[in-house]
């Protein structure tokens, strides 16, 4: 293969020079196999290179598979907040187990996705009155955990609610 890496112009950086020769420079992923740009694949000093799709999925299939830590850590980062607030700590293993078992979210009802992971939340917020209590605890999606924010359960079913019947949606459609 012979590359052509004169300058269109005489203000191309080199930079771009290179670019241009990346696109035209095919690779071979040694995971799937395909042949794509080398732009397709990220700075890699090695022989045996995979594409930036395998990578991505290899690390999502990593933090699907790890779920045992991942609960563990979600439960650490939420007793450091809480005792920031002044309450005590609840048992990682509680929380772990809450993690791992749940099949859905308590307020939209979707299952998990590893776009949008379960995490621990407070049915009442902690900066709002709430405690550390079991029955103050449930597993909510991130975007339900995040639309909630600083809300109460109740008031944030309701706005769940309004917002389904205003598109005819279902909660968990609207969980967003
Ligand atoms: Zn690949
Ligand atoms: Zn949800």
């Amino acid at each position: 293969m012979v590359f052509d890496l004169v300058p269109f112009s005489p203000n191309e950086l080199p930079s771009q020079i290179l670019l241009r020769h990346a696109e035209v420079l095919m690779l071979t992923c040694h995971k799937c196999g395909a042949q794509k740009p080398a732009t397709d694949f990220p700075p890699y000093h090695g022989y045996r290179r995979p594409c930036r799709t395998c990578i991505n999925a290899a690390s999502r299939e990593r933090y699907a598979k790890n779920d045992h830590r991942r609960a563990r850590h979600i439960a650490i980062m939420a007793n450091q907040r809480a005792a920031k607030l002044g309450h005590p700590p609840v048992d990682i293993y509680v929380v772990e187990r809450m993690l791992r078992e749940a099949t859905h979210c308590e307020y939209c009802g979707c299952a998990e996705t590893p776009e949008n992971p379960f995490g621990l939340e407070h049915r009442q917020p902690l900066g709002r009155g709430g405690t550390q209590e079991l029955s103050n605890l449930t597993v909510a999606c991130q975007r339900c955990n995040f639309a909630k924010h600083t809300s109460s359960e109740a008031e944030y079913c309701m706005w769940l609610r309004g917002i389904a019947e205003r598109f005819s949606l279902s909660p968990a459609e609207a969980g967003a």
